[in-house]
């Protein structure tokens, strides 16, 4: 697949808004841009795709969205945070934490 640009290590604080920074991280072949969202940040509820089960209001956890390629920010899914450093070892069935 050719590359247009390349944005490897693209690692840059926000400099308004306080959503912390991102880090560029590789999940599933791709690289993804991923934020660590705070408690008091998680106002929704969400669907961790890699345990299936939810990311409850309140709960610290992490955003990511591809970092090249099409999706972008449309393409964005929140994981707990021990399902996403644990991506690469899917846990199967619900044996999180
Ligand atoms: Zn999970």
């Amino acid at each position: 697949m050719p590359r247009a640009n390349r944005r490897r290590h693209e690692h840059r604080p926000l400099a308004a808004g306080g959503f912390g920074e991102t880090t560029t991280e590789r999940y599933a072949g791709s690289l993804w841009t991923v934020r660590r969202v705070s408690g008091a940040r998680a106002t929704r509820t969400y669907l961790c795709p890699g345990c299936q089960q939810e990311v409850a209001v309140g709960t610290p956890h992490v955003v990511a969205w591809p970092a090249e390629g099409v999706g972008g920010l449309g393409d964005r899914r929140h994981w707990h945070t021990g399902c996403w450093s644990r991506r690469d070892a899917r846990p199967a069935g619900n044996a999180y934490r």
